[in-house]
């Protein structure tokens, strides 16, 4: 019984997850954010390779082309690649 109330309850908050997120899909930029590529929401093929982040607190809304986002991860992968080395310093 209680169970029951409670998996109701989620499903109302996963509902209300997925429509924020559709009400931040329409906050969706045109372009990339770093190279200005035009980004067309109606293009399947862009819509599942580009990348989105979503800071949902300040609603705000990032979108990255695949190069610029592949570009992003090298500088993250390199950044932590630095900061591991410091930690662990090879003799
Ligand atoms: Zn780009």
């Amino acid at each position: 019984m209680v169970r029951k109330i409670k998996n109701k309850k989620n499903q109302k908050q996963i509902q209300k997850d997925l429509d924020q997120k559709m009400g931040l899909f329409d906050e969706l930029p045109e372009e990339c954010l770093t190279c200005e590529e035009p980004f067309d929401r109606q293009n399947r093929e862009q819509v599942m390779s580009w990348n989105v982040v979503v800071h949902k607190e300040a609603a705000i809304v990032r979108l990255y082309c695949p190069e610029c986002w592949s570009k992003a991860k090298e500088v993250v992968k390199d950044f932590q690649k630095r900061v591991q080395e410091r930690e662990q310093p090879h003799d």
